[in-house]
């Protein structure tokens, strides 16, 4: 492992932002469906879509879990929530008309495997009915393993599902326990064996490292057991610990996770066990295998970063559907209402259930296209940035300014406009991409906030 030197700063722990969007979701302000309803029509008939499809249901809850989903063992109230789903696709395919391809669809959550194979039919025909799906390049689904059966795989397969993403996070049965999601290794390689008789070939894991329990060596035996799974991406995320605002991480005991430094420690020795078994690391937490498309879109410079993650997808807008999920158009982003009960009420009242978004401005496209090299390919040219929204270089003066400390430590290099991480902690990219994140607050930048007053971690030497 390579011994770091520099001042790691405590931006690492998870409170900076994952740049999934720009700006970040917390600066959307208030949003009248009109709006987005507004943008919807004037998009540019045939223009290329992604679809993103939330379905915020669960079956059991994982003490670690910070995404937006209710605990149901009903199944009443998910075949009720697909007829709402059917009714919002309708809404927006009436706004945007019949002529748009789609390049990319995802299925999220929560866990969208809790559609049975029938429900699920049933969403891809009303998608089929309203826009060119047979033109998608990608329809993947994010699963979970303890829920699927052949039946059930063979049947997304048969509705057009070519990747999906397994929730594995660790191998470790005691990690498991302490986190409420016990799934064994055999299960794991049953349900890739289903996958791939059925056609479904492109398999992504996504791990956490920063689990109660965990520790350096329960972290590369899950490492070495997912290489010899050959999954063709794997996204090691890292576990933010907020019992405050996710009640239920308070079933996790603090006195169990691992220490700030051992989870500094974590994703470099991750990286390293990946890259020696012939894995590229992709962006801040993503590592992908030669073969897979990602790494020619990392090659040729054409990989982006979205809601999901690091994508292949460029589809110039994204439509979402479903409580809480957002869309990105040309114009700006949208997101709908976090509630069940008020995205219900408004679908089945025939609106558009928009409630938060944000019109982009020049800076925004300016400022964003930065923060995407950044987190993408680890580098920019802010004077090729630049010249392609014809703006002067020195609209980067302060950014560049917020770069210096980090810059002396060797964690950067500036040569000119051009700006590159030289660590191999490439979680960096975030406190990096912040110096350019017009919407945070740098008046002090040993612990500042952004503008809604958020207050921001100092940094800390932790190694
Ligand atoms: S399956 Fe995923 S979305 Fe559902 S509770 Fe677990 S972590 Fe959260």
């Amino acid at each position: 492992m390579t011994s770091q030197s520099y001042q790691i700063p405590s931006w690492l722990s998870g409170r900076l932002p994952r740049y999934t969007s720009y700006p970040t979701a917390p600066q959307f302000t208030d949003m009248e469906p009109e709006t987005f309803a507004g943008w919807l029509g004037d998009m540019k008939k045939s223009t290329p879509l992604s679809l993103y499809i939330h379905v915020p249901f669960c079956a059991k809850m994982c003490w670690f879990c910070g995404c937006n989903t209710i605990i149901t063992s009903k199944y009443e109230r998910i075949r009720a929530f697909t007829d709402i789903l059917l009714k919002e696709i309708e809404l927006v395919g009436d706004l945007l008309g019949k002529d748009h391809p789609v390049e990319h669809l995802h299925f999220g959550g929560g866990s969208p495997t809790i559609l049975n194979p029938e429900d699920f039919a049933r969403v891809m025909q009303m998608l089929k009915a309203r826009f060119r799906v047979a033109e998608a390049r990608e329809i993947a689904i994010e699963m979970d393993p303890r829920t699927l059966t052949e039946e059930t795989v063979a049947g997304y397969a048969l509705a057009g599902v070519n990747r999906a993403s397994l929730g594995v996070q660790d191998f470790d049965p005691r990690v498991q326990k302490a986190v409420n999601r016990e799934q064994s290794l055999e299960l794991i390689e049953t349900t890739i064996g289903w996958l791939k008789n059925a056609g479904i070939r492109d398999i992504n894991f996504d791990l956490i490292y920063g689990l109660p329990l965990q520790t350096m060596a329960s972290l590369e035996d899950t490492i070495r057991k997912t290489i010899a799974l050959e999954p063709a991406r794997v996204a090691l995320f890292s576990y933010a610990h907020v019992p405050g605002m996710k009640k239920h991480q308070a079933m996790i005991k603090d006195e169990e996770l691992p220490s700030n430094e051992m989870r500094a420690w974590m994703p470099l020795r991750a990286a390293e066990l990946f890259e020696e078994a012939g894995y590229l690391s992709v962006g801040m937490d993503h590592f992908v295998h030669p073969e897979d498309s990602l790494a020619q879109a990392l090659a040729d410079g054409t990989i982006r970063r979205n809601f999901q993650g690091y994508t292949t997808d460029h589809a110039a807008a994204l439509v979402a559907f479903g409580p809480s999920s957002i869309s990105h158009l040309p114009q700006g982003y949208a997101q709908n209402t976090r509630g069940l009960k008020p995205w219900r009420e408004a679908v089945s009242a025939g609106h558009l259930a928009t409630v938060r978004g944000h019109k982009l401005s020049d800076d925004d496209r300016l400022f964003g296209e930065v923060i995407q090299n950044i987190m993408c390919r680890m580098k920019v040219d802010l004077a090729d940035v630049a010249a392609h929204f014809g703006q002067d270089t020195d609209r980067f003066d302060e950014s560049v300014a917020r770069l210096k400390p980090l810059e002396a430590e060797g964690v950067i290099e500036c040569k000119g406009a051009k700006i590159e991480v030289k660590t191999d902690q490439r979680q960096i990219v975030r406190a990096i991409s912040a110096c350019f994140d017009q919407y945070l607050d740098h008046r002090n930048d040993n612990g500042g906030g952004n503008r809604n007053g958020n207050a921001r971690e100092k940094y800390s030497r932790v190694l």
